[in-house]
């Protein structure tokens, strides 16, 4: 899908993460000039190493707690693609406060910062665990139920504050349920890992891994070139589309158990002894939802969203990433 995102001057916050740096890179690899803003809590410097040198490049490290930093990297900048964020629901459970600062403060020194050097269109990583305990699937942006986490709690609060400044200060905004992004530099490592990545570093290291719960509890795995896909389009989309939240994924589910699968099938086309590695099950986990699926018509509708990949086109990329880089 072409998508013509060039000569503008974009901020991309939590551009050292997972998420940020996969945006940093596509945004200059289409000739645009690119801020991060990014205090390296979760990010890596390693992660900007593909672009670290490009003259279209600008890092500043500092804190979203700060709404000097804040203020200083809107300055200029057309756009803002706010992704700079503590993830995790364990995380978030163990510490709420740094999570509430981070995710909440930060994110309203993100909008007054944006107001005040009048950026054209705030778009920001909003979350599908904001819809909490309801079990309607597959989810629809207008009917959530109650937050299951701390973390819930401030990617919520983070919609409830982006519309108030689109009301009463006339700021762009759009908010992105992202849902269970995998790909391309997504940490492995650490307590606050992501199951895929997590996943296939076991794997690979022939270590067994362990599913929380029965392993039929299902999610819907959204490849991170679907999530840069939605990124551009909100940029370019028409006023009609802006002041509201869009899910992002793939729209469709896969539980755990075929997610497991599916790596062992990959990356044994590497190595045949990952075929054998045992999986180990245990208790599900505090705050996890069953089922997640997205419904994603409205930003088919209104952004022109169109997913290119799958859980399977996806994983085949991300495990092929991975067998080279970790
Ligand atoms: P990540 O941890 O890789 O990236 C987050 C980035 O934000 C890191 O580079 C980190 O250093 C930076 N950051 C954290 N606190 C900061 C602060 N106080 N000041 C400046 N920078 C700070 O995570 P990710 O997976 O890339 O997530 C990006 C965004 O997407 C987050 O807002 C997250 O909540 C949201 N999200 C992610 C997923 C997912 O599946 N990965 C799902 C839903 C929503």
């Amino acid at each position: 899908m072409k998508i013509n995102l060039i000569n503008k001057k974009i901020l991309v916050t939590g551009g050292a993460g997972f998420i940020g740096s996969n945006l940093c890179e596509q945004l200059l690899l289409k000739g645009n000039k690119v801020v991060c803003l990014d205090n390296f809590a979760t990010g890596k410097k390693e992660n900007l190493e593909s672009f670290e040198e490009n003259k279209n490049f600008t890092l500043i490290k500092g804190d979203i707690r700060n709404l000097e930093d804040c203020l200083k990297a809107t300055k200029n900048v057309d756009y803002v693609l706010h992704q700079a964020a503590l993830g995790s629901v364990p995380r978030s459970i163990k510490d709420p406060i740094t999570s509430n600062d981070v995710n909440v403060s930060g994110f309203l020194n993100m909008l007054v910062a944006s107001k005040e050097n009048n950026i054209k269109r705030f778009v920001y990583a909003a979350s599908s665990s904001t819809y909490g305990d309801s079990k309607a699937l597959p989810k629809i942006e207008d009917k959530i139920g109650k937050p299951l986490s701390p973390y819930a709690i401030t990617k919520y609060v983070n919609e409830l504050y982006a519309d108030i400044f689109s009301k009463t200060y006339g700021l762009e905004t759009i908010g992105l349920r992202y849902f269970n992004v995998f790909g391309r530099r997504q940490d492995p490592n650490g307590a606050y890992a992501a199951v895929i990545p997590k996943f296939v570093s076991q794997l690979m290291n022939l270590e067994s891994p362990t599913i929380n719960g029965d392993g039929n509890y299902s999610r819907d795995f959204t490849y991170i070139d679907n999530v840069i896909q939605a990124n551009f389009l909100s940029i370019l989309a028409d006023k009609k589309a802006v002041n509201t939240v869009y899910n992002v994924a793939y729209g469709d589910r896969n539980t755990l158990n075929d997610l497991m699968g599916y790596l062992k099938k990959y990356l044994s086309e590497y190595n045949a002894e990952i075929n054998d590695v045992e999986i180990t099950y245990g208790p599900n986990r505090q705050g996890d939802i069953p089922h997640s699926h997205a419904s994603v018509e409205k930003a088919k509708k209104l952004l022109n969203y169109n997913p290119q990949f799958s859980l399977q086109k996806g994983l085949k990329e991300a495990v092929n990433w991975y067998w080279k880089n970790l």
